[in-house]
């Protein structure tokens, strides 16, 4: 394989070459992935968007032949027997969202969500038992954390209860927006312990008795993810079930410091893909006898949307290497993603609008991506919030409040 050749035809907007840190390996199961992807998702694709239903079977289908977590190549020489270097996961991501946001979002709350909190959270038998359905694609999970009351506030306004009786913990409580919660095998829930007040985590079983899941209907965004509203009443979760190193909010946070540059990597993906749909059309089209592309006010919205791509792979490139390192912190997270979602939200708008009358139906791809990118901006925290989070660090002054 010509490496570089190879990435420079997959990633073309990845113009100042960050994929070029990837193995060939790792190019190699990407490759595989986008393959996968073609084959078993494309052809369904519009379909699963218009009428709102989750093709699981063929996505955790091209995840597992892929083996996008558990290919023994990500892993050779690797101290980590959990994880793939964090390089492979912003370009993972880059790939699933430039196919499809959805298809990305749905791995997040699986494999990015669930499956760290599973590795921050769990016992070395936990990890086991739990990490390893996971990775195969064998158990799907997701991650129960906001309520319908609770978004923004959630860490101090979190309201769903545990209680210790009898030798088990009984859960009551409600979860709203859980991405994948209809159709997950065991789904991670966050409950505050009614004697000490701490947040804890809990892996309720599909079918557990008083657990209801319904989806949230009727959205405009992300339609092939099905979000849950759960319901808990009196949900009985065994001891063993309970994740033993999750015991406050502080312990939470310790995942999203993962799991929010993953979404900021999800922006990254987006923008890449409404940006390489409008190149497409505006190379494609023509009006006045002439390509779109080839008026310069056109050009001018190309090169904005090449310029927020570029410096989005360039953020989550080097958050990435902040993670392999150990040295991320939330700021970091919390900055990515204020920025790219931010940029994915410019472009996406410039690329439906050059797009014209076509950018509104989802045949030129442009649509969905427009769509998708307002979940996106508001999941894993809002712009808001990821400010709020930067303003601090920065004055050192908590303005939430
Ligand atoms: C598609 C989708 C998927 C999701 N998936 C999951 C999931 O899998 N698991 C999960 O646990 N959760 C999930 N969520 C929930 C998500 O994390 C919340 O939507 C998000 O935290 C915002 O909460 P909210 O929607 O209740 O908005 P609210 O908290 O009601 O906020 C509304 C507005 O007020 C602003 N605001 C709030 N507080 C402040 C403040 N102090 N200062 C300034 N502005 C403020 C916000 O920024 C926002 O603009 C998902 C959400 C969506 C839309």
């Amino acid at each position: 394989m010509n490496k570089l050749e190879v990435l420079k035809e997959m990633y073309p907007e990845d113009v100042y070459g960050y994929s070029s840190a990837l193995t060939e390996k790792e190019v190699a199961i990407l490759q595989n992935l986008r393959h996968e992807l073609e084959t078993r998702v494309r052809p369904i694709l519009i379909d699963s968007y218009e009428n709102a239903e989750l093709p699981r079977e063929e996505i955790l289908g091209a995840f597992a032949a892929a083996r996008i977590m558990d290919h023994p190549d990500l892993f050779e020489g690797r101290e980590d027997k959990w994880k793939a270097r964090e390089i492979y996961n912003t370009f993972l991501y880059l790939e699933l969202a430039r196919f499809d946001p959805s298809v990305a979002t749905f791995y997040t709350v699986h494999g990015g969500l669930g499956y760290n909190t599973i590795l921050i959270g769990g016992s070395e038998e936990q990890k086991e038992k739990y990490a390893t359905k996971v990775r195969t694609m064998t158990g799907q999970t997701c991650f129960a954390l906001t309520e319908p009351d609770h978004g923004s506030d959630i860490a101090g306004g979190l309201a769903t209860t545990a209680e210790f009786k009898n030798g088990e913990w009984v859960l009551n409580g409600e979860k709203r927006w859980i991405g994948g919660a209809k159709t997950a095998d065991f789904i991670p829930v966050f409950a505050r312990d009614v004697a000490d007040n701490k947040i804890k985590c809990f892996m309720v079983a599909k079918g557990s008795e008083g657990l209801s899941v319904e989806n949230v209907e009727h959205k405009i965004a992300l339609r092939i993810v099905n979000n849950g509203h759960i319901t808990l009443k009196d949900v009985k979760v065994k001891d063993e079930d309970r994740l033993v190193n999750i015991n406050g909010f502080g312990d939470v946070a310790k995942i999203f410091v993962f799991t929010r540059v993953d979404v900021a990597h999800i922006a990254m993906g987006t923008a890449a893909g409404a940006f390489n749909a409008a190149l497409r059309l505006t190379t494609d089209r023509e009006q006045f006898e002439r390509k779109i592309a080839s008026f310069q006010l056109v050009q001018e919205k190309l090169a904005t949307m090449q310029a927020n791509v570029a410096a989005c792979i360039a953020y989550s490139a080097r958050v990435a290497e902040l993670q392999e390192e150990g040295t991320a912190k939330m700021f970091n997270s919390s900055l990515a993603k204020l920025h790219n979602a931010k940029r994915m939200r410019e472009t996406v708008a410039l690329a439906r609008e050059v797009c014209g009358g076509n950018g509104i139906t989802y045949e030129t791809e442009v649509a969905r991506f427009f769509t998708d990118a307002e979940a996106i901006y508001t999941y894993e925290g809002t712009h808001e919030v990821n400010s709020l989070i930067v303003g601090r660090e920065l004055t050192g002054i908590g303005a939430f409040l």
